[in-house]
C-alpha cells in the first residue's frame, strides 16, 4: 500500500526544464500529520541498528535528514554544494545530464568506525546518492543505508549504489 501522504505530493511540468516531472514535496512538509508520519516512517528501519550519523543531501534532503537524525538520536552531517562549508573538505564531482556537479564534506565529519544513513527527498538517476556515498567511504565510515522519501524507480538509480540498501516511502515504477 502506498504511503499516506502520496496524494500531497505534487507534480509540476517541466519544472525546472522542458520533459522533467518534478515532484514537488513542499504541500507534504506543510501538513503537520503529514510531515510527521514521513518522518517517523522513513527513520523507522534505522532505529536501533548501531548508527552513528544521518548525513543530508544540500538542501531539499537537509528537511528531512535534520528531523530523522533527532527522532534517531544521532549526529546530522550536511553534504553540500561547493565553496559553502567553511573548514577542510573533500570532494566528489559527478556527470549530471547536461555537465558536472559537484558534492563536499567536511573532512572530520565522518570517520572508521562510524555508520552512516544517507537522506534524501528524491532518488532520480542515483548520481546524486552515488557521489554521496562515495564522499563518506573515502573518509572511512560505512554507508549502512540510503533512505529517501521519492524513488523515481524508471530512472533506476537504485543500481548505481553499489549495493547500498535503499529504502522508499513511495516508488513510481
Ligand atoms: P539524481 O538524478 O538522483 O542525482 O537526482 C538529483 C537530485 O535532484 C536529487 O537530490 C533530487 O532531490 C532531485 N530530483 C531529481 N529529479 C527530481 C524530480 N523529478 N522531482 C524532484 N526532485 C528531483
Amino acid at each position: 500500500m502506498p504511503h499516506s501522504s502520496i496524494n500531497l505530493i505534487r507534480d509540476i511540468p517541466d519544472f525546472p526544464s522542458p520533459g522533467i516531472i518534478f515532484k514537488d514535496i513542499t504541500p507534504v512538509l506543510a501538513d503537520a500529520a503529514a510531515f510527521q508520519s514521513v518522518v517517523s516512517d522513513m527513520a523507522a528501519p534505522y532505529a536501533g541498528i548501531g548508527l552513528t550519523h544521518v548525513a543530508g543531501i544540500e538542501a531539499r534532503g537537509f528537511i528531512l535528514a535534520t528531523p530523522i537524525a533527532d527522532r534517531l538520536g544521532l549526529g546530522f552531517v550536511p553534504i553540500r554544494k561547493p565553496g559553502k562549508l567553511p573548514a577542510a573538505t573533500r570532494s566528489v564531482s559527478y556527470k549530471l545530464e547536461y555537465g558536472v556537479d559537484e558534492l563536499q564534506i567536511h573532512e572530520d565529519a565522518v570517520g572508521p568506525g562510524d555508520r552512516v544513513l544517507i537522506v534524501d527527498d528524491v532518488i532520480a538517476t542515483g548520481g546524486t546518492a552515488a557521489a554521496t556515498i562515495e564522499l563518506i567511504e573515502q573518509l572511512g565510515a560505512t554507508v549502512v543505508g540510503l533512505s529517501v522519501y521519492v524513488e523515481l524507480a524508471f530512472l533506476n538509480g537504485a543500481t548505481r549504489l553499489n549495493g547500498t540498501p535503499l529504502t522508499a516511502l513511495v516508488v513510481y515504477a
